[in-house]
């Protein structure tokens, strides 16, 4: 009968420790990660476009809409063409 009972702590103990490990690699993926809004796939968070489907995931001022250069926080008009951002 104790060998049931150590079977089952084994099997309960690695379940815990395979369910922390997940939630210990979830924690950590956010950090360099995200999820693309089209398909859902998990991509490079300073990633531009998605490795998978291939669509532009920044539409907001980070990106010149004219020309597609990076734009850096605050700045009123793109460094790359000129055009003027904010109107
Ligand atoms: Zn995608
Ligand atoms: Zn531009």
């Amino acid at each position: 009968m104790s060998f049931y009972v150590i079977i089952f702590l084994v099997i309960q103990m690695a379940k815990s420790v395979k369910d922390a490990k997940v939630v210990k690699e979830e924690k950590s993926s956010k950090k360099t990660t995200k999820f693309c809004m089209y398909c859902g796939s998990e991509i490079n968070l300073t990633a531009v476009y998605c490795i998978k489907c291939g669509r532009q995931l920044i539409f907001n001022n980070n990106y010149c809409k004219n020309c597609g250069s990076k734009i850096l926080p605050g700045v009123k008009f793109c460094t790359n063409c000129g055009i003027k951002f904010g109107e």
